[in-house]
């Protein structure tokens, strides 16, 4: 038999136990509440992310205060005239994993772009290069692709290959970071680093593009007039990391979401089971004894465990409490014009609308008042779409001049990216050394949808793993690539 003295100390374990278990249960089971701000690829993709990587030991309670009365951010239609066309975010790459994931996993349709139409480079008063137009027939076609190739070659020569093997290079460093056993890094310099990315943050394109022996020309017309203009608004004095993501969206397989980008965030935000709360703009976060105030717009306010921020600061006006510090930096707009009508071809001196190119870019020079004109679709010879891509508003008058009939016409006016410039400063993805989080502090480093997914990516294993003290280390893995790029738990 136990003695009494060894009965009341099993007991008094027991005890121990029991109230020790109480303490802990509740503790591991509790809900955290998490809201996001924003609902464009970045916040959407936060809400997926977590309901993906959370377990029954850290149950996740998830809110979307989205100002707009749409999801989808940056990722926005137009309506012109009766047919939808991208606003913002038009193409994806082949190799932007978790898009393509997404897209696979809701059932989104994906449609590639034809990159055989010509182009043209636009210097104010002539063409001072110019592809052909390819035919009607498939034949036709391919034999002016051919030329069209052959042209580009003769024009630029090794420097072609040159530019593509540094944007191959800098793409393979990009995919490391889909790597199974990445851990989660709380600054941008420290997840760049860790891909050998930096550096290419702290040099501009330019920079790193005459590093690599290719020639002024390719630089000042290929690179600046038709890919970092018309990608970023800028030239080729962005950083080299930025000006790289912009030579990725040129080229072939480039895909667009069938229906709209947009229908990602939206199918991903379903998907998370997340609470949506449209109209409702977020005005001020303050923080106290482990909880935050998000005051709404609206005069509600709400209370979360943590809290997200998936859209740049740099226009948007929360205020915090405690106030919180961020590296300067502004946002480049980009003016959007859409036009359905006929482009006027005599403002490019050319005889008829069927020899203008449907690309053209248009050199760094006061003397052109928009960065490029595009062909979207054509309905007939003389009905099309067009997007007119410029760094100021354009008006009535050299619509005029560019158009000789315009039936439709809708203007658009971007906070589009961050303006990027070498060096780079980042912010870090954590605010105030607690749980407020900035997926955005990322986007000077490149802006697109795909690596706002991947930032958020980062941003919801730091939370996790924070806010479940590390427990939840060995818990949430990262998506596996492989070759048939399966990046989801089985659902
Ligand atoms: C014209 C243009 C062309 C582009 N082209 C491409 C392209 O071809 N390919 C590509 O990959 N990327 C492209 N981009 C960049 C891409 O759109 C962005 O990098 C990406 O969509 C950013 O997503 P995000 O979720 O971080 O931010 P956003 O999409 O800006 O989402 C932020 C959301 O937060 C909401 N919000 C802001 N403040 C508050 C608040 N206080 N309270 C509540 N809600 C708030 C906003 O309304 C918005 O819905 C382009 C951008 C533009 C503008």
């Amino acid at each position: 038999m136990m003695p009494m003295a060894s009965r009341k100390s099993v007991l008094l374990l027991l005890l121990l136990l029991l109230e020790l278990g109480l303490a802990v249960v509740p503790a591991i089971c509790a809900v955290h509440r998490v809201c996001i701000v924003g609902s464009g690829i970045a916040g959407a993709s936060t809400a997926f992310f977590l309901r993906n990587y959370s377990d029954s030991n850290l149950p996740l309670d998830i809110h979307i205060f989205e100002q707009r009365d749409v999801v989808g951010g940056r990722m926005a239609m137009v309506d012109l005239a009766g047919d939808k066309f991208e606003a913002g975010a038009s193409i994806l790459h082949p190799k932007n994993l978790y898009t393509v994931g997404f897209t696979d996993l809701l059932g989104l349709k994906r449609v590639t772009e034809s990159d055989s139409s010509a182009f043209g480079f636009w210097d104010g008063e002539k063409f001072v290069f110019r592809t052909l137009q390819p035919g009607c027939s498939v034949f036709s076609k391919k034999i002016t692709d051919l030329l069209n190739t052959l042209a580009v070659v003769w024009r630029y020569g090794l420097s072609l290959f040159q530019m593509r093997s540094h944007v191959q290079r800098l793409l393979e460093r990009f995919t490391q970071l889909y790597a199974a056993n990445r851990k989660a890094y709380s600054t941008v310099e420290d997840l760049l680093r860790s891909v050998e990315l930096y550096d290419a943050t702290q040099h501009t394109l330019a920079d790193e593009l005459i590093a690599e022996g290719l020639s002024a020309q390719i630089i000042n017309e290929l690179v600046t007039q038709v890919i970092t203009r018309i990608n970023y608004g800028q030239n080729a004095t962005l950083s080299g990391l930025a000006g790289s993501v912009a030579l990725c969206g040129s080229g072939a397989d480039l895909w667009a979401v069938a229906g709209g980008n947009w229908r990602m965030a939206d199918g991903l935000i379903k998907y998370a089971n997340a609470s949506l709360y449209l109209n409702e703009k977020v005005v001020s976060i303050s923080s106290a004894k482990n909880l935050y105030n998000l005051s709404l717009a609206s005069g509600e306010v709400e209370n979360c465990d943590a809290v997200v921020i998936a859209t740049p600061l740099d226009e948007e006006k929360i205020s915090f409490d405690p106030p919180i510090h961020l590296p300067d930096r502004h946002m480049q707009h980009t003016f959007v014009t859409f036009v359905r009508g006929l482009a006027n071809a005599s403002y490019f001196n050319l005889e008829s609308i069927s020899s203008m190119p449907d690309l053209i870019g248009t050199l760094e020079t006061s003397a052109v008042p928009f960065t490029s004109i595009s062909v979207l679709k054509s309905y007939n010879d003389s009905d099309k779409a067009y997007k007119v891509f410029s760094r100021n508003a354009v008006s009535d008058d050299l619509l005029d001049l560019l158009f000789s009939r315009r039936d439709s016409t809708i203007r658009l006016d971007w906070a589009a990216y961050p303006h990027f410039k070498a060096p780079e400063h980042f912010a870090s993805f954590i605010l105030d050394g607690q749980h407020l989080y900035y997926i955005n502090a990322f986007e000077n480093a490149a802006s697109t949808i795909e690596t706002s997914a991947l930032a958020a990516e980062n941003v919801v294993r730091l939370l996790l793993e924070r806010l479940s003290h590390g427990s939840l280390k060995t818990k949430v893995s990262i998506p596996v690539v492989s070759s048939d790029r399966k990046l989801y738990k089985d659902l």
